[in-house]
């Protein structure tokens, strides 16, 4: 059997039951054959693939929190410290309740090879909790958030394991974090990213994943010979990353159509009202059903369905798994042509190849969606140096970071063979700085 077939069926046999930690294993150890094929003899010795899938650490604790009826409430909470070998473990902290042990794997995994890919040096973990924040007041976020930290902050530090936001945590939660950090550690310290810009937050930082996802979008579409300026664009999610990729698209003078939430989907024929879904979303924190009643060119319809729409662009920008192979088959019979994902792993390895085998331009989310993560380094740039720089300046760096990526991942495609193949291209193109710093320290 071959080096990676061993290392899936190991991993499969050592982690039962998550699923989409095995989903992404699978998708990347596949990609990497052609890397390992001609260093197998090296990585087999130094069992780089072993160590590579198995987190260096993960932390799973006890949150009790009271909420406002005076009941104590208890969660669970997790960070996966995954891979430190070219930075400090960075990444963000997932509050649903889906979130499960697998989740958080899977989400480190990816985050391994997306951090590399940022060039930037940080190395890849994840966290959260089975929390939701939906539906909670003020107070009961700010006690979880406590309870969460009190645990947390033995492990995180500015050197150490810098956490973010993701689904559920944003500017909200990391301010409570970061408070009850402070107060514990009795230190001023970077320790967290997607701060407020009051207390050391970036600017760009908000708009970076969305933004980020356009210029790289952007970006292949050129290397293609396909402008955007014109395209009719369907996007999933409503949260940070999809509001402001319909920003960027729209300055792009692409048209979005879509959004969506859990209980449905929006489909604008004038083009989604950036402002009006911002103050639903984000003010109001109230359901699309909202949009639809303020917006006359508006519909709203249940459940799922924005991949039936006909566009040119689709940008998945929800969550894992939203979008699969009957969404695919829908979106090339609408004669879409690209596919880049805002979210990390929304689409099926079935959906993906799929589409990649009908000629559609496919964007992975470690790829796409690493200008966020890219941009909380250069949060923790400013926070070391204790400056901070102009939005212009975040937005040039985020610009030039997604279009180096691009280029990366192209070329890491064309030298392997597969060009045009951006997921293989993403794989190698991360896989390498991290296999390389991994050797080069030794077995730990
Ligand atoms: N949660 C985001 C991601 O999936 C951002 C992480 C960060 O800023 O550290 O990459």
């Amino acid at each position: 059997m071959s080096y990676v077939d061993e290392v899936i069926e190991l991993i499969v046999k050592q982690n039962p039951g998550e699923a989409e930690f095995h989903q992404a294993v699978k998708e990347v150890l596949e990609s990497l054959r052609v890397v390992v094929e001609r260093n197998e003899e090296v990585y087999r010795r130094e069992a780089l693939l072993e160590r590579l899938c198995n987190p260096e650490r993960q932390i799973k604790f006890r949150v009790p929190w009271v909420d406002d009826k005076g009941q104590v409430q208890v969660n669970t909470g997790y960070r996966v410290q995954f891979n430190s070998s070219i930075g400090p473990y960075k990444g963000g902290l997932r509050l649903h309740p889906s979130v499960n042990i697998g989740i958080i794997k899977f989400l480190g995994f990816e985050q391994v090879f997306k951090n590399s890919l940022t060039g930037l040096p940080i190395g890849g973990g994840k966290g959260g909790s089975d929390f939701d924040p939906k539906g909670k007041s003020d107070r009961e976020v700010m006690a979880f958030c406590q309870s969460f930290i009190t645990e947390l902050y033995k492990y995180i530090g500015a050197d150490t394991d810098v956490p973010a936001g993701d689904i559920g945590t944003g500017g909200r939660e990391i301010g409570y974090m970061f408070g009850q950090y402070k107060r514990i550690r009795g230190a001023y310290e970077g320790v967290l990213t997607g701060k407020g810009l009051s207390y050391g937050g970036s600017l760009a930082r908000t708009e970076a994943t969305g933004f980020g996802l356009l210029y790289l979008t952007d970006e292949m579409l050129k290397a293609n010979k396909i402008d955007i300026a014109g395209k009719t664009v369907a996007i999933s999610g409503s949260g940070n990353v999809a509001i402001y990729a319909a920003k960027k698209a729209h300055e792009l003078k692409a048209k979005v159509v879509t959004v969506s939430d859990s209980t449905g989907w929006i489909y604008d024929s004038e083009g989604i009202d950036i402002d009006l879904l911002k103050e639903i979303k984000e003010v109001r924190r109230a359901r699309l059903t909202e949009y639809a009643a303020a917006r006359k060119s508006a519909e709203y319809h249940e459940g799922t369905g924005v991949w039936t729409v006909k566009c040119d662009i689709a940008l998945p920008c929800a969550t894992q798994n939203e979008l699969n192979l009957d969404d695919a088959k829908a979106l090339v019979a609408n004669g879409c042509l690209a596919v880049a994902e805002g979210a990390n792993m929304p689409t099926t390895l079935e959906a993906t190849e799929y589409l990649q085998k009908n000629g559609v331009l496919f964007a992975p989310g470690k790829a796409a969606n690493a200008g966020g993560v890219a941009t909380s380094a250069l949060e923790m740039t400013q926070n070391s140096e204790r400056l901070s720089w102009t939005f212009e300046e975040v937005d040039a760096k985020l610009k030039q970071i997604m279009v180096n990526i691009f280029h990366n991942l192209d070329e890491a495609a064309k030298e392997y063979g597969v060009e045009g193949n951006y997921v293989i291209g993403a794989n190698i193109a991360g896989f390498m700085k991290v296999a390389d710093a991994m050797i080069a320290q030794g077995v730990c």
